[in-house]
């Protein structure tokens, strides 16, 4: 847990949010300015600042894997999962966490 950090005051309820799922390890909750009709966050439980700061693959593991089980309850079978590593690559919360969106088409390559 980090004090000062956003989504750990929303996984401690300091911060009001739309609750998804809750598992052992993992919180998930809508996004605040969605960018799909359905647009999710999940994250881990444990502070973790980016992807490439974890040296921890379980963590990844676990919180991969909530986004997986969450899209297969929604009954998703096409969504799209984004881990924006860094300022430059759109971070703009530094505790990792994965985007599920679904709900319309996606292009590619992503903008
Ligand atoms: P990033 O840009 O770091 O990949 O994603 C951060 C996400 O957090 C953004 O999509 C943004 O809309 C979302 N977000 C920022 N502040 C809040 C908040 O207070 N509550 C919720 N639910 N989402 C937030
Ligand atoms: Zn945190």
């Amino acid at each position: 847990m980090s004090s000062d950090c956003l989504f750990c005051k929303i996984i401690r309820g300091e911060i009001p949010s739309k609750k998804v799922a809750e598992t052992e390890h993992a919180f998930a909750f809508e996004d605040i300015n969605p960018q799909a009709p359905k647009h999710i966050l999940v994250i881990h439980k444990t502070h973790t600042e980016s992807l490439a700061t974890t040296s921890d693959n379980n963590l990844l593991a676990e919180v991969f894997g909530a986004a997986r089980d969450i899209a297969a309850q929604a009954g998703l079978s096409n969504y799209r999962l984004v881990v924006n590593n860094g300022p430059e690559a759109g971070q703009t919360v530094f505790h990792l966490h994965v985007h599920l969106l679904a709900g319309r088409p996606f292009t590619w390559p992503p903008g």
